[in-house]
């Protein structure tokens, strides 16, 4: 449980409550995830972690 693979996180837009992959930076080794800067669907920039959206399963 202490290290687990990389894989990407996804957002929730809280608008549109639409699911987006996270934008990742940095190299391999010290990646990072970040929101994305708007949400394709409705403009918003309002996300929250997939993981702590309470409605989605
Ligand atoms: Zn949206």
């Amino acid at each position: 449980m202490s290290h687990q693979p990389d894989r990407p996180r996804e957002y929730v837009c809280e608008d549109c409550l639409s699911v987006h992959a996270a934008v990742v930076h940095g190299q391999p080794g010290d990646r990072h995830y970040e929101a994305p800067d708007e949400c394709a669907a409705c403009g918003s920039d309002d996300f929250v972690d997939i993981n702590e959206y309470p409605l989605i399963e």
